[in-house]
């Protein structure tokens, strides 16, 4: 065991704290990540204020991670000493169910294990990224190309590929028109990626505050919704709409925007469960979706797709001291695009 600096919350309600925690030693395929950056996911805070249940305290979150390689285990192949590299949601999982011989683990039958707020294999809790280092093996850890500074693509690991994976899937590209619903983290990244597979997009938000930015991002159109008139105006105009929302949303007012066939994904996971009235989807063929990040595999097409279109998140890079302002601002929708925490100030 090797004792590295952390931030830590003790409780739902408590301050993120500077501490010491002890990450293993490195087994043959594991790697020793240096983290540079680590990005604060909407997805971490439900955790640490107990939204969605009971959490592991003390908890370290961070699932967007960005470093270089410190150390190598003795039969690692794929990094060497000084490579550029990130890590996502997930730092293992069972490597034998359909999903992840399918190279879907995030969907993994036996659950994977998530990068914090897990029990890993040799019976400890994961920590996450708000930390100096970590050690994770080698299959779970992604390149990061030369072409994305660390700083701007630590965000991808979550917010990049949660996005990507449902625009791949259900084949946003030239001729189809994607809405995004929602211009934080998730959303604006949908917007750059949606933008870059040559699809026509669309932002929906609360308000028209952030319209030059939406445009500016990638987006071709912008509505508040808000505005009572959007919905009627937009009545049956997407082949897919993204939804990143963290709250309930009347997801029958949403679904009405898509035309026959259409579908809506969910990738915001608020708390609550949401209701949709059966005619809603009848009347168009309309589907109701989800998806959840993205397989290890496709993580590593979205960073390389990245970097060829020159994508990265537009962040607010902050110091350790700065994350409970951070995580307040975020649920106020007050976040521009993504908090980054530099990890020189753990
Ligand atoms: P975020 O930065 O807070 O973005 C969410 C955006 O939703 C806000 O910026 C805001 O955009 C809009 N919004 C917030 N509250 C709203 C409300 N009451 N009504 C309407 N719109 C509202 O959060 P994020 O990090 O992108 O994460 C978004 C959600 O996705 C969270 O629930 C998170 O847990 C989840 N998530 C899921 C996955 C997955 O794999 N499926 C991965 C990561 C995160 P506007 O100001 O533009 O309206
Ligand atoms: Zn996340
Ligand atoms: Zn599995």
């Amino acid at each position: 065991m090797r004792d590295v600096t952390a931030y830590a919350t003790a409780g739902p309600k408590a301050p993120f704290e500077k501490t010491t925690i002890q990450r293993r030693d490195l087994g043959p395929s594991d790697v020793l990540i240096e983290i540079a950056y680590a990005g604060i996911c909407h997805s971490a805070i439900h955790t640490a204020r107990e939204e969605w249940g009971e959490a592991i305290f003390p908890l370290v979150p961070g699932h967007e991670i960005a470093g270089t390689v410190a150390e190598i285990g003795s039969a690692v192949t794929r990094y060497q000493v000084g490579d550029r590299v990130g890590v996502g949601c997930m730092v293992d999982s069972c490597r034998e169910c359909e999903n992840c011989l399918a190279g879907e683990e995030q969907y993994c039958l036996n659950g994977n294990f998530g990068t914090y707020n897990a029990i890993f294999k040799d019976a400890r809790p994961t920590e996450g990224g708000y930390s100096s280092h970590i050690v994770v093996d080698q299959d779970f850890v992604l390149d990061i190309p030369q072409g994305i500074s660390l700083d701007v693509a630590a965000p991808l690991l979550c917010a990049g590929i949660t996005l990507y994976s449902p625009l791949k899937h259900w084949g946003a590209g030239p001729g189809k028109r994607v809405a995004i619903v929602g211009l934080g983290g998730l959303g604006h990244m949908g917007v750059k990626i949606a933008h870059a597979l040559g699809a026509e997009v669309t932002v929906l938000s609360q308000t028209l505050s952030k319209q030059q930015d939406g445009l500016r991002l990638g987006a071709d159109h912008y509505y508040a919704t808000s505005d009572e008139d959007t919905f009627d105006k937009l009545a049956g105009s997407f082949d897919l709409i993204v939804n990143t929302v963290s709250a309930s949303l009347p997801m029958d007012r949403y679904l009405s925007l898509l035309r026959l066939d259409g579908a809506l994904v969910n990738v915001g996971a608020p708390p609550e469960p949401q209701s949709v009235s059966a005619f809603t989807l009848i009347g168009s063929r309309r589907s109701w979706a989800g998806s959840m990040i993205g397989g290890i595999a496709q993580t590593q097409e979205m960073l390389d797709f990245c970097a060829e279109h020159g994508l990265g998140a537009e962040i607010e890079l902050i110091g350790a001291e700065q994350i409970d302002e951070a995580y307040d601002r975020v649920v106020g929708s007050d976040v521009r695009y993504r908090f980054v925490i530099d990890a020189a100030t753990f």
